[in-house]
């Protein structure tokens, strides 16, 4: 018998609905009514995991706990659920078929014709009941990504409809977009409802129906997706746009979502449960005073929406932490190929009340980093560096502080005198023996901190802490000496010691980078500790000013 009770999630007519954040949210809102949730995301793609994907092409890579390089809804869930998600929540096409063809080829099949259907959808299927069983999840929920109606994920559709049929306890809640074209001035109904068509065309009848749009829907287009759509008019929801995307959970809420979910389980409905989450959304809505972060970096030829998406666990983080510090964030996007072609322009970071250089790969924009991270130094403004970020700071700083003038990382100029940021021998030997073979340091991994230090403080005055990584290079030890002589304090190092996983200029109010990406724990209730460190130095310059 399986326990686990399944709630797919499907989008229709368009990509970018925000089903992530409605799967997110009706987790979050099962959560609280005392059952343990684990969402999946299946994505039709080929690649085995987003890591070998640009940012821009799919969004943030975002890594779990066990070093997956998944896809950035499995952040939303993290946020909304407050729960770790680890990399086999997870499923590629690439990953499906890989894992088929290797059985084929280990003989597993008892010389069977190995086959699209059953043994592809078989898979998918297998996948998503371990990640059940491992979780020991009361619900599961699985978003399908894409749009329904795309051929790539008709495999994926074919597998939870027979599911749905054996099984017998999978809800299909449909997430549809409904436009107001501009020239008729009112919301239409028929694209989605050509879309539940799609689905009905794949054996799936949704059981629920989200309308997405600009506005709220009304009665009589909630009665139309109703007859036509073949769902009760009680399970028509609408999720307009907001300005904040934490408050979805309670407009499902409002709409008595959870109650009718459980009790198409057979389950009971114990209202009130969301309050925490209430009150957060009230101090977030409620900040008036800004402060202004600047993020500095090099994707910025590809329009804003892209970036919103390459950056999203850097964005929510500086959220998190201003609404926890009574503030309203205001984002700046700096690019740092303009610093360099125009050093007069580092004058426009005197506008804002914080900078972050977030991870990144490559030589593009590099030099443009170092003097907008020398820029904040010089000037003390709060700083903030995520692993490219600490690892140009420590490049700036041997540079500019030391005398080593042509410092550099390897990863950029292989022959530089002073290798400050390099790929240590024998942590490229360590990474290679790991099980895929891969070269970079991936997921979770321990940092001792320095007692006193204000990192050590920012985390609580503890001595061990935990954060996720995703890079090759590592501060080289053969400059520490000489780097700690001029002032700057390696702030968290390996167990071992021997990398350095955090640092910081005790002569200015806020000057820390880590090796790390503290963005992927930041949660709504509970932000981060460096980025909250950083808004509250933000705002401590930001009175001194106004004095
Ligand atoms: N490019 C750097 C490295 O590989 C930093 C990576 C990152 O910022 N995630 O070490």
């Amino acid at each position: 018998m399986v326990k686990t009770k399944i709630i797919v999630v499907t989008g229709g007519v368009l990509s970018g609905l925000g089903k992530g954040v409605v799967a997110s949210s009706i987790g979050l809102l099962l959560k609280s009514q005392g059952y343990k949730v684990a969402g999946i995301k299946v994505d039709p793609y080929i690649n085995i995991d987003a890591g070998t994907m640009r940012p821009t092409e799919h969004g943030e890579v975002f890594v779990t706990e066990d070093g997956g390089e998944t896809d950035q809804d499995l952040g939303h869930y993290e946020r909304f659920l407050d729960e770790l998600m680890l990399k086999d929540q997870s499923i590629t096409t690439g990953q499906v078929y890989y894992a088929v063809i290797q059985r084929e080829r280990n003989l597993e099949y008892d010389g069977k014709c190995v086959e699209v259907i059953p043994h592809i959808p078989m898979e998918v299927r297998n996948r998503i009941l371990k990640v059940g069983k491992r979780t020991n999840a009361d619900f599961l929920i699985v978003e399908v990504g894409g749009t329904v109606g795309d051929y790539q994920s008709v495999l994926f559709l074919e597998a939870l409809r027979e599911m749905s049929r054996e099984l017998g306890n999978v809800l299909f809640v449909h997430v549809a977009y409904l436009p107001v074209p501009g020239n008729i001035g009112e919301m239409k109904t028929k694209p989605a409802q050509h879309s539940v068509r799609f689905l009905n065309s794949s054996g799936i009848q949704p059981d629920i129906i989200i309308g997405r749009g600009e506005k709220p829907i009304d009665r009589v287009r909630r009665e139309k997706l109703s007859v036509f759509c073949n769902v009760k008019l009680d399970d028509v929801y609408s999720a307009p746009d907001v300005d904040n995307v934490y408050k979805i959970p309670l407009i499902l809420d409002q709409q008595s979502m959870v109650k009718n979910i459980l009790k198409k389980f057979g389950l009971n409905y114990k209202p009130g449960r969301v309050r925490a989450w209430e009150s957060f959304i009230k101090k977030a809505t409620t900040a008036k005073e800004v402060v202004k972060i600047g993020i500095v970096g090099k994707y910025f030829d590809i329009g804003d929406f892209t970036l919103e998406d390459s950056y999203v666990s850097v964005i929510e983080s500086i959220k998190h932490a201003s609404w926890h510090n009574g503030k309203r964030p205001v984002i700046g996007w700096l690019d740092s190929k303009k610093f360099e072609k125009n050093p007069k322009s580092l004058d426009e970071l005197s506008g804002y009340d914080a900078i972050i250089v977030p991870g990144g790969f490559g030589s593009s924009g590099v030099e443009g980093k170092i003097k907008a991270i020398q820029y904040a130094r010089e000037h003390d403004i709060p700083y903030l560096g995520l692993c490219y970020g600490l690892q140009l700071a420590v490049v700036e700083f041997a540079r500019n502080v030391c005398g080593m003038k042509k410092a550099s990382t390897t990863e950029i100029d292989k022959n530089t005198p002073y290798p400050v940021i390099a790929i240590l021998p024998e942590q490229e030997k360590k990474l290679k023996e790991k099980e895929y073979g891969g070269s970079m340091r991936l997921g979770a991994y321990p940092a001792q901190l320095k007692r006193g230090t204000l990192v050590y403080h920012l985390y609580g005055d503890k001595d061990n802490i935990s954060e996720r990584h995703r890079h090759r290079y590592e501060v080289n030890p053969e400059f520490i000496e000489k780097l700690e002589s001029h002032g700057l304090v390696f702030s968290g190092r390996s167990p071992d010691r021997k990398l350095m996983e955090f640092m910081e200029l005790p002569s200015n109010t806020f000057h820390v980078g880590t090796q790390a990406h503290p963005e992927f724990k930041s949660r709504p209730l509970r932000p981060a500790p460096l980025f909250d460190g950083l808004i509250k130095a933000a705002i401590k310059k930001k009175s001194l000013h106004n004095i």
